[in-house]
């Protein structure tokens, strides 16, 4: 949430203002902060190794949070490894210079190429999350050569007390495979001349709060790699997932890395296996923020509207998920139309797409003019993931910034490049 700070001219992100940005990159704009994500990296980092536990853990990033160049160039420079979802995550990963042992593998429907893409590649592992998986998998690394590394993605069944749609790890989700069938389909793919069982995986959900959901699935996985060993199978790793949940609103009682993690690591403190964990959101999303600038002030017979300039589109999230995002008014801004102080409102905070649903923030205490700017925090996280071209809008720009340094990490699109793949009949 603190990403942005009050400066002499207005919020600034490290040394740069958001009005300087917006002056030059224009609005809307993605805006994200080196040494934010390079902090949330660490506290990782830092609870790893104040647990004595950092020589045999791997941080992969979930790509799939925010999946710009940059950042994941910025995460494979502090060593991070990355949890993938599609064969379009890989590329990404391996353009921004990602290593490819470092990979592991997500997702319930990975097709026959993106298996052999991923195999081609040498990737650390495969999370799998069906029998089925395994087959097809089994089949794809016999027909190229290879054995393909993988882990099962059990479903521990556990409640993570999150917004059902991010909620992953109970028994109606359709990820992971039930935590009774485990044991068998680990012997199943032990017998597989093309597999080679390295790990288990376990994901429960996302924006968890608390760390107990977490702490009680590691108990159920870490009984079932017990069992495993008795039965001869020894894995290599264990990979607890991601999900730790980041502060949106100020009352949230969000909780460090240090905090969430330490009930998984004193579990895993006198093992020998690797350890991997994939966190997306509390990576990236403190770490960014949403730059849109007021169109108009609307003053309607039941409520005021703020129509900005960034839309569902853009930021997915609270039309998706209800999601409550801070929205603060960046100040110290020239553009603004009016001299005299406006009167604060409750206004709904709405974007230009033709779509109720189309709103950045409900009820909001704001005294805005038009043309000024807002910052809408805590976006850094499936924000521009998310971004499409609805209404035909070209997406917006993505900006880092580094001290006093800004860089362009994602040009705005231009409005030819929308309908460049499109043809009209002959
Ligand atoms: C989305 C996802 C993550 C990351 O979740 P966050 O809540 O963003 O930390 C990790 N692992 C898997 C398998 C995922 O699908």
């Amino acid at each position: 949430m603190s990403l942005a700070a009050m400066g002499r001219d207005g919020l600034q992100v490290e040394a740069v203002p958001l009005s300087v940005l917006a002056a030059r990159f224009g609005t809307p704009c993605y805006v994200y902060s080196r040494a934010a994500l390079t902090a949330a990296y660490a506290a990782y980092r830092d609870a790893l190794q104040a647990s004595g536990l950092l020589d045999r853990a791997l941080i992969c990033y979930a790509v799939k949070a925010n999946s710009n160049l940059a950042i994941l160039n910025l995460f494979a420079r502090l060593g991070a490894g990355f949890d993938i979802v599609s064969g379009g995550e890989l590329a990404r990963v391996l353009a921004a210079g990602g290593r490819a042992d470092q990979i592991v593998f997500s997702g319930v429907g990975k097709s026959r190429a993106e298996m052999r893409a991923a195999l081609e590649a040498g990737i650390h592992c495969f999370n799998v999350e069906s029998a089925s998986e395994l087959d097809q998998l089994s089949e794809v690394a016999g027909s190229v050569g290879r054995r393909a590394p993988v882990s099962l993605r059990v479903n521990p069944d556990v409640d993570a007390k999150t917004h059902p749609y991010i909620s992953t790890g109970l028994k109606t989700a359709k990820f992971g495979v039930a935590f009774g069938e485990a044991f068998d389909l680990y012997r199943r793919a032990a017998s597989l001349p093309h597999i080679a069982v390295k790990g288990i995986d376990c994901h429960i959900g996302s924006q968890l709060l608390d760390p107990a959901p977490a702490a009680e699935a590691a108990d159920k996985v870490l009984a079932l790699v017990d069992r495993l060993a008795a039965a001869g199978i020894a894995l290599e790793h264990i990979d607890l997932g991601g999900g730790l949940g980041i502060q949106y609103q100020a009352d949230e009682p969000a909780p460090a890395a240090a905090d969430y993690l330490a009930p998984m690591l004193a579990k895993l403190a006198g093992r020998r296996e690797k350890l991997i964990f994939e966190p997306g959101r509390s990576l990236v999303g403190n770490a960014g923020l949403l730059l849109t600038r007021v169109e108009v002030l609307k003053h309607g017979e039941a409520k005021h509207f703020a129509v900005v300039d960034a839309a569902m589109n853009d930021l997915m999230r609270p039309a998706l998920y209800d999601a409550w995002h801070e929205i603060a008014r960046v100040g110290a801004d020239t553009a603004a139309t009016g001299t005299t102080t406006p009167e604060a409102m409750t206004y709904e905070i709405v974007g230009p797409v033709c779509e109720s649903g189309d709103f950045l923030g409900h009820d909001r205490q704001l005294a805005l003019r038009e043309g000024e700017l807002l910052a809408i925090l805590s976006a850094g996280a499936y924000g521009m993931a998310m971004a499409s071209n609805y209404n035909s809008r070209p997406r917006a720009a993505e900006v880092m910034v580094d001290g006093q340094a800004m860089h362009l990490i994602r040009r705005r699109e231009e409005i030819t490049e929308l309908f460049a793949l499109e043809s009209v009949l002959p």
